[in-house]
């Protein structure tokens, strides 16, 4: 039903979900290096990303890259994915069908990359990967120790970059929890020269 194309961290081909093979122009797969300590996911591609054919690239990108920045990180250290691969029609959330068809190119992302830290952007991802209902605002900056097709992993959970431009009282949230993920990550926080100990240490 799907194809993972050489690098096995991407899907070449699917036709799963009929609804999003109908909206999409493209599969938009995850960005970054193969071995990054943190993976960031977020809830499914928009126009922006539909387009250019790449997660977070349009105003939740510019707050994600700003936050990133902030905290010692930069984008290029960094991997970045979503539940699905697909933009949904009108910009609606993925359905419980959707998340659960593209749910194995996703666990096969994270066993492959292996992270550190997996941070969840929003409620989507944070409620998909804990199998729970989550208070993302409440509960941002929490780390749960969950098990993942079998092996323990760390998610960090954190508020979507958007959320901060709809509610600014939410930027601190969202930057604190960004800050969390460096230090787990072993970045010290450098105030954004875009240095990061992510390699070589
Ligand atoms: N929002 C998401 O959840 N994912 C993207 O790739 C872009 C915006």
């Amino acid at each position: 039903m799907g194809t993972m194309d050489e690098s096995e961290l991407c899907v070449s081909e699917c036709s799963r979900c009929p609804a999003l093979v109908d909206s999409r122009s493209r599969i938009v797969n995850g960005t970054g290096p193969e071995d990054a300590d943190v993976l960031f996911v977020g809830e499914g591609p928009g126009a922006q990303e539909d387009s250019e054919g790449e997660p977070f690239v349009g105003r939740s990108g510019s707050v994600l890259d700003d936050g990133l920045r902030s905290v010692g990180l930069i984008r290029e250290d960094v991997r970045i994915t979503n539940c699905v691969r697909c933009r949904p029609p009108e910009n609606r959330d993925p359905s419980t069908e959707e998340l659960e068809n593209c749910r194995g190119y996703l666990e096969r992302e994270i066993d492959l990359l292996d992270p550190e830290i997996i941070v969840t952007l929003g409620k989507v991802p944070s409620e998909h990967l804990l199998g729970r209902s989550v208070a993302v605002t409440k509960e941002a900056g929490s780390i749960e120790e969950i098990r993942i097709d079998g092996t323990p992993r760390r998610v960090l959970l954190c508020v979507h970059p958007a959320a901060t431009l709809y509610d600014r009282s939410q930027e601190d949230t969202f930057t604190d929890a960004l800050a969390r993920a460096a230090e787990l990550a072993g970045v010290d926080g450098d105030g954004g020269s875009g240095q990061t100990r992510l390699d070589g240490f």
